[in-house]
């Protein structure tokens, strides 16, 4: 068993009340690690030391150069421990082991690309209309950031918050998920070791209706960086409302995968299978809906079906598998419900849709589900699971009707040869982001997020580090006029 402690203030330690809780390895389904259980007493100690971080001239004194300087080194550090963090995040939330190595080798970008935004943060000079006035705005840092990641990948899902809000010179307290903290943790001491002022970036460990809920409530917080699940995000909006905190919400999807008659049809067979399969559908932008076009539908069934029987179910860690276990118990549930429940409503299985025998763990069989009515639960609400409801249409307007016809609004993706209607789809379809004969494609430099039940905010490109601070505008008086009128708007 690995026992874990939390990074308060630079100083690792464990929950006040000496509370721990267990992390389970999805693969097994035994504990492998013990964490601290921090309570609004662990949270408030983490908030108040990022709070005297931010205000600190050893922080808020450092130049946007310098702290451009402390990103790249832990981009480094990143790199030269990527393989150890890999590991860990495979073991915590059964997520394939060339998965997270792949994840790992990109992440060091998002670290180097906010430190090269860190010193280009500029403010500017208005041509104000008002005579012997200087006025100039300045992007100012906002204050303690509070990070709320979900379990399917922590570590991206950390760096993509926390290296914009460092780059425009806030401080943070990091809550992991319950089920997939070590990573983060591991991550931590390498912020640590990247020579960040204690204080800076801290990490508490624990529930969300305890440390989540504490952190999202605490008013010394400002912003509030919120991945998850849109009915955590309830909490987390009526929270931040009472203290005026701003925030932004990555929650989840139920994206369509649009093929046409004109798809390259084994392009599109593996855009499915990236879309829903990797990372067992436990992704927010999970292509779970498969919308094919009359002609090619047959074609793209057979292809799919037997696409989906050469997928290998195993161990995370092996190179070998292409699909892990559920990350936890729970998920697993979800889906074997949904799934009892789509049947029920009439859909009908054309792949998977059981647990594979002879397996502990958590694993559900990559599944292909046919839905004649596109109002089934199924097909309305995500699973966070390897499945994919199928949905037949003829014309391009249908296509269009049915993508947009959730509440959701993070993914698209486009199959098609014909780069015109890819252009009209990409422009109409509801979505903050739409591949087009691709899927699942990240960069530091794109912007990622959506709207309606999706969330709102982005993460990635410019934007994001913009989105850590707060416009301030500063005016000055150049004349000797001692104000004259002070009952007259200036
Ligand atoms: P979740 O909403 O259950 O938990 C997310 C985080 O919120 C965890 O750290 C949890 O401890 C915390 N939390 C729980 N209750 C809280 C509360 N009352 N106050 C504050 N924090 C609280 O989500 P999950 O099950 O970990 O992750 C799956 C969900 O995340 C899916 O819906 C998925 O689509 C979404 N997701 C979205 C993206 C994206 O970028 N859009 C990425 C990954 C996952």
């Amino acid at each position: 068993m690995t026992e874990c402690q939390m990074l308060i203030d630079g100083a690792w330690t464990a929950a006040a009340s000496g509370r721990t809780f267990l992390s389970r390895n999805p693969t097994t389904g035994e504990d492998w690690a013990i964490l601290p259980d921090a309570d609004a007493a662990d949270v408030d100690r983490a908030v108040r030391a990022a709070d005297a971080a931010f205000h600190a001239a050893a922080w808020h004194r450092t130049t946007a150069t310098a702290r451009g300087k402390l990103l790249r080194r832990l981009g480094d550090l990143v790199a030269a421990n990527a393989a150890e963090l890999a590991e860990l995040e495979t073991r915590d939330n059964g997520k394939l082991i060339r998965e997270t190595r792949g994840q790992l080798a990109y992440l060091p970008e998002f670290f180097y690309y906010a430190a090269g935004l860190a010193d280009k943060l500029e403010g500017s000079t208005l041509p104000i209309d008002k005579p012997d006035m200087l006025v100039f705005t300045v992007p100012a840092p906002v204050g303690v950031v509070a990070a709320i990641i979900p379990w399917n990948s922590p570590l991206y899902l950390t760096a993509i918050k926390l290296a914009p809000a460092l780059a425009a010179g806030n401080t943070l307290v990091v809550k992991p998920s319950e089920h997939a903290s070590a990573s983060i943790l591991r991550f931590a001491a390498l912020v640590k070791e990247a020579g960040f002022p204690d204080g800076v970036v801290n990490v508490v460990t624990g529930l969300g209706g305890g440390a989540g809920a504490a952190l999202t409530s605490h008013p010394l917080v400002r912003r509030v960086a919120f991945t998850g699940g849109p009915q955590t995000a309830r909490h987390v909006i009526r929270a931040t409302a009472e203290n005026f905190a701003k925030l932004s919400l990555e929650l989840g999807g139920k994206s369509a995968n649009i093929v046409f008659d004109d798809a390259d049809l084994e392009g599109a067979v593996n855009g499915a299978v990236a879309g829903i399969y990797a990372a067992s559908g436990q992704s927010c932008v999970a292509g779970s809906r498969l919308l094919v076009q009359a002609g090619i539908y047959d074609r793209f069934v057979a292809a799919l079906t037997a696409r989906i029987a050469r997928i290998r179910i195993g161990d995370p860690l092996d190179t070998a598998s292409d699909m892990g276990p559920m990350a936890t118990a729970q998920q697993l549930e979800i889906v074997e419900t949904m799934m009892a429940r789509a049947v029920e409503q009439g859909a009908v299985v054309l792949a998977g849709g059981r647990r594979p025998e002879g397996r502990d763990g958590w694993f559900y069989e990559p599944t292909l589900i046919a839905c004649d009515d596109a109002t089934l639960d199924i097909v309305q609400n995500e699973v966070f699971g390897p499945v994919a409801a199928l949905l037949r249409f003829d014309d391009e307007a249908e296509a269009l009707e049915l993508a947009n016809g959730t509440s959701y609004a993070l993914a698209a993706g486009i199959w098609t040869k014909d780069i015109a209607r890819g252009h009209r789809l990409a422009r109409d379809v509801h979505a903050g982001i739409v591949w087009v004969n691709t899927y699942r494609a990240i960069s530091a430099m794109a912007p990622i997020g959506g709207y309606g039940v999706s969330g709102y905010g982005r993460e990635g490109g410019i934007q994001s580090v913009l989105d850590y601070t707060e416009l301030k505008t500063v005016w000055i008086n150049l004349s000797e006029d001692p104000m004259g009128d002070p009952f007259m708007m200036r």
